[in-house]
């Protein structure tokens, strides 16, 4: 395939140049006439979490790439906020993200990190696309009549949500101006450098856990400011997980709003990626690492006998885990099958189990010496 041409998209190039303008300006007016009113901060800063949310939970998890399945009132508020941050469409954004996915870090990439951080912040955006973007790889959104009506009404749409809902909300302390110039304006301006950050900042800060063959980076730092979205290694590695932070601290509040809609069954259907996949990742990732650092230095047969135990350490370590984890499943079956007769082979299987735990703690303890630190710990 070759990469589609672009020429400048001038409705972005004012838009993206002319809402920060008007916003500034519109603070300055605003300051002016006395400043927004403290009722008026504190709606921006939900305002701009649940727009984030909206494109977080909705348009990236739920749309792009169906990490989960939502209600019909879900959908269309996730569908409503997502669609406030003037960032195009569900069937447009989802179309371009799926297309970031697929051929990440070519030129294919809409937002391709190797043309430079700036053209996968923002200059993209202001390139149109000759011809324009087709959107064969989101047969499953045009089919959902609730995100094609989104996509037919999308700027009426989108302007009522982001200008009309927080100019009444904060009228209701006699702040309507604020409500529209800080909440709405500023904080889709505030927003759209937030996402952005997410094409740019993700795939250039932090560290790669779980893959060395592609730009996406685990950082907490970009996690603040990305409403959770900075651990960008594992989600390219693993993108049908509803999580991007995969432990309990990890600052993810989509993953934190997913989970809380399940509860009551708001949300179901949650797709997680399977732990015994990701450690073999970041084993895997390890001794990639590892392997290149060896080759760096000199090409001898102490460096060849080396990368040799390196990689049939990770060999031995993988075994060992699916032997465990096999012997676990099979156990487990036993048990709870209550069959009396299955006692005795119960009873042998947890030696055996016992043994095969024993011996991957080993085979991960020397593994760790080896590569000089200690994986990611996950249940095993
Ligand atoms: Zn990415
Ligand atoms: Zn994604």
């Amino acid at each position: 395939m070759t990469p589609p041409a672009r020429k400048p998209y001038w409705t972005n190039i004012i838009f993206f140049t002319a809402t920060p303008l008007a916003a500034i300006a519109g603070l300055i007016w605003l300051y002016g006439r006395g400043g927004p009113h403290w009722g008026t901060w504190i709606l921006t800063v939900a305002w701009l979490y649940a727009v984030g949310l909206g494109i977080t939970a909705g348009y990236h998890r739920l749309f792009s790439h169906r990490s989960y399945e939502a209600v019909g009132p879900v959908k269309l508020v996730l569908m409503l906020l997502g669609g406030a941050s003037f960032e195009g469409s569900a069937i447009d954004w989802s179309s371009d993200h799926r297309t970031h996915h697929r051929y990440v870090d070519t030129e294919l990439d809409p937002y391709n990190i190797k043309e430079g951080f700036w053209h996968a912040h923002f200059g993209w955006l202001i390139k149109e696309l000759v011809p324009a973007r087709n959107h064969a790889n989101v047969k499953d959104l045009l089919n959902d009549p609730l995100l094609q009506f989104q996509h037919r009404n999308y700027v009426g749409l989108a302007a009522l949500v982001c200008f009309g809902v927080p100019t009444l909300i904060a009228s209701l302390w006699g702040d309507p101006w604020g409500g529209l110039i800080l909440t709405g304006l500023a904080g889709m301006v505030f927003n759209h450098h937030a996402t952005f950050s997410i094409n740019s900042f993700c795939h250039w800060l932090g560290s790669q856990p779980y893959s060395i063959h592609h730009t996406g980076r685990d950082s907490w730092l970009t996690a603040l400011f990305t409403y959770g979205e900075g651990y960008h290694n594992y989600h390219h590695e693993f993108p049908a997980d509803y999580r991007n932070g995969i432990r309990a601290h990890h600052f993810d509040p989509g993953k934190w709003l997913i989970a809380f809609l399940s509860r009551f069954g708001w949300a179901y259907n949650l797709k997680r990626a399977r732990s015994d996949a990701i450690l073999k990742a970041i084993w895997k990732t390890d001794e990639e690492k590892i392997l290149s650092r060896l080759s760096a230095t000199k090409s001898d047969g102490l460096t060849v006998r080396l990368q040799q135990a390196v990689s049939s350490a990770r060999l031995r370590l993988e075994e060992a885990h699916q032997h465990f984890l096999k012997l676990k499943e099979e156990y487990h079956r036993l048990k709870d099958s209550g069959m009396q007769s299955l006692h005795h082979q119960i009873e042998n299987l947890k030696g055996e189990l016992k043994m095969a735990r024993e011996n991957f703690e080993k085979a991960l303890t020397e593994w760790q010496h080896l590569i000089g630190h200690s994986s990611l710990s996950l249940q095993f």
